[in-house]
């Protein structure tokens, strides 16, 4: 293909609440080998946002192991701790849009009375029933209140490029959603949205466990008037008992040397078909096969 200016973008945002492990390897490798097909760029973004959850050096054990396995990413890391003042930007829009308000529910009480029937629930949590909708703003920067979003009656759909049409109606489905948590921190939903669109992201590839998110995050782009990327939802490696492998679900590190045999198995998990001696070969030439041969495809082996 003739080199041509091409406005991919993809990025890899893990959160750095513990080292690299399979299930995050993979993302990153279909989030990298997509963008390399496009030739596009691959930028990697710490998602730190959740400071309380975040773990001393994990970041860069993160960007250790992702070197070590031969990733090549664009620009610089960009850290979301860093981006406070572009989160505050947002909130000050969408109140200026008045489409915020604090609330005072504590999590403890949403769960009672979800618990007793009270407030329904839904796949995503309880859905929260707009007891706060009437309150106004004292202090905007104040802390002592969490801030919701209003969310609209409405149906969000969009064609995830691997799973299809998939529709979520917020009222139904999630309520009036928090993005500026009580203990003052920003939530993942206002953060990933305002950094995908500063870092004109136009491809999201990502676990199928943030399939879920998306209508939301449809909707503060909308809200903040901010360009929809494209999103491709990539099915998760499952542990025996049919949980996420995650941090939480004791998955190990992959450490910051790179293992080929673990590479072609990520690459067999995620549907290609690499020839069986490719466990054997130099990591360059596993990324070349890689790069020559990538199809994103939902026949996940
Ligand atoms: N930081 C999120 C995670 O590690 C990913 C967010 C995203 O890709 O949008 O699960
Ligand atoms: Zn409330």
């Amino acid at each position: 293909m003739p080199s041509q200016t091409c406005s991919y973008r993809g990025r890899f945002a893990p959160s750095p609440t513990g080292p690299l492990h399979k299930g995050s390897l993979v993302a990153a490798i279909a989030s990298y080998l997509e963008a390399k097909k496009h030739n596009g760029q691959w930028l990697i973004r710490m998602e730190d946002v959740d400071e309380l959850r975040n773990v001393k050096g994990a970041a860069d054990d993160i960007l250790s192991s992702l070197d070590a396995f031969g990733f090549e990413w664009d620009e610089t890391v960009l850290y979301q701790t860093q981006r406070k003042p572009a989160y505050v930007e947002a909130l000050q829009s969408l109140k200026h849009k008045q489409l915020i308000y604090p609330c005072t529910c504590s999590r403890k009480t949403l769960k009672a009375r979800a618990d007793s029937g009270e407030i329904n629930t839904g796949e995503l949590g309880y859905i929260y029933p707009g007891s706060c909708i009437t309150n106004t703003f004292s202090n905007f920067q104040s802390d002592d209140h969490a801030i919701r979003i209003k969310v609209p009656d409405e149906s969000f759909n969009f064609i995830d490029a691997l799973l299809g049409h998939h529709a979520q109606n917020l009222k139904k489905d999630s309520g009036d959603f928090i993005i500026r948590r009580r203990d003052g921190l920003f939530a993942y939903q206002l953060a990933v949205v305002v950094d995908d669109a500063f870092q004109n992201i136009s491809h999201v590839v990502r676990g199928a466990d943030l399939l879920g998110s998306t209508p939301r995050q449809l909707y503060l782009q909308q809200c903040l008037n901010f360009v929809t990327p494209s999103y491709s939802h990539l099915p998760l490696i499952l542990c025996n008992n049919g949980d996420k492998l995650s941090k939480q679900t004791g998955a190990s590190g992959i450490g910051n040397k790179a293992d080929i045999p673990l590479l072609v198995d990520c690459l067999k998990f995620l549907g290609q078909k690499p020839p069986e001696a490719l466990a054997q070969e130099s990591l360059s030439s596993v990324w070349q096969w890689a790069k020559d041969n990538w199809l994103l495809t939902t026949s996940i082996s």
